[in-house]
């Protein structure tokens, strides 16, 4: 009957909501502990490179989570549910320690290149984080220009004129500022123009779908945060780097620099140490 189907799907429903929410509450309960140790947190940091030499010209810093059950949990799953329970800006916190402490190791391997970490959504705007950033740069007396931040487009213009003031402090201090997943948000041509970003970065959809059959759109859209690039004098960085084909498409469109796994993966510090003396030549 009519009514037994519906019973049926309500039971469905509630199942796989229940599921949802159990699923929340582990890795909540489980977040809670491992930010009060520290320890399951990690840093990979993936190159940035120059499209044609491939040589490296800085590195961002990932956050990896191992659970208790041994395995990785993405931080595109921890991420937004640290952010809801109000413990993004503990995680933020312990990312710049750790790019502080990559950034030391890698001037101490030889290698003085930018390091950039991503800040949580609403993180910028807490006068807390930029607090930290200062402190860290003082205390331990690292070049500013080494460290950057990673704010994505959405929230640069979001709440931006809360937001801007402060990423144009970071920059007159010398911090990298680089807008992350740039053309996936809602950037205004007169935020653009204002807009206080050392980089843009060139969101990797973008670079996936020049790979499809119809790639004209792409290429346009492509072409278009290129010219924009240059002429609101923002360095350009292409993410999400696969193919040969990319590469080329994106030198034609005068590109420079990428990410992506045709070049390399993200890695752990001493793994990147590794690829950065065999490729340092
Ligand atoms: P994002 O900042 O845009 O980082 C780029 C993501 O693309 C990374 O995924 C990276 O591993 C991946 N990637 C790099 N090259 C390629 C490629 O050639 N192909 C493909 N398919 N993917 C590539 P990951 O590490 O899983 O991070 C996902 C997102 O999670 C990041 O996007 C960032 O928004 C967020 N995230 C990562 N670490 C942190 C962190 O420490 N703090 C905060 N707040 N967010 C973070
Ligand atoms: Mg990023
Ligand atoms: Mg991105
Ligand atoms: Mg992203």
């Amino acid at each position: 009957s009519k009514a037994h189907r519906r019973g049926i799907y309500v039971y469905q429903f509630d199942s796989a909501l229940i599921q949802r929410l159990a699923y929340r509450m582990k890795i909540l309960t489980e977040l809670k502990t491992a930010l009060a140790s520290g320890e399951p947190f990690f840093l990979v940091l993936q190159p940035k490179v120059s499209l044609t030499s491939g040589e490296p010209i800085g590195f961002e810093a990932l956050l990896r989570w191992r659970m208790e059950d041994d395995s990785l949990c993405p931080p595109s799953e921890f991420i937004p549910i640290a952010e809801a329970s109000g413990l993004s800006l503990e995680i933020s916190e312990m990312v710049l320690s750790k790019t502080i402490q990559a950034i030391k190791l890698l001037s101490q391997a030889g290698f003085l290149l930018p390091v950039s970490f991503n800040l949580a959504n609403k993180d910028i705007a807490s006068p807390n984080i930029v607090n930290d950033i200062n402190r860290c740069i003082n205390e331990h007396e690292i070049d500013a220009t080494l460290l950057e931040i990673e704010v994505t487009e959405t929230q640069a213009t979001e709440d931006y004129t809360m937001i801007n003031p402060i990423l144009r402090e970071m920059i007159s201090r010398g911090v990298g500022v680089s807008i992350d997943d740039f053309g996936t948000g809602y950037s205004s041509l007169s935020q653009l123009a204002d807009l206080a970003a050392t980089t843009i970065k060139l969101d990797q959809k973008f670079v996936n779908d020049l790979s499809c059959e119809n790639n004209e759109k792409a290429l346009h859209i492509v072409q278009m945060i290129s010219r924009l690039a240059e002429r609101f004098q923002f360095n350009l960085i292409a993410e999400g780097v696969e193919t040969e084909h990319q590469r080329q498409l994106l030198i034609d469109n005068g590109y420079k620099y990428a990410q992506g796994y045709l070049f390399a993966k993200p890695m752990p510090l001493d793994m990147l140490v590794n690829w950065l003396q065999s490729n340092d030549k």
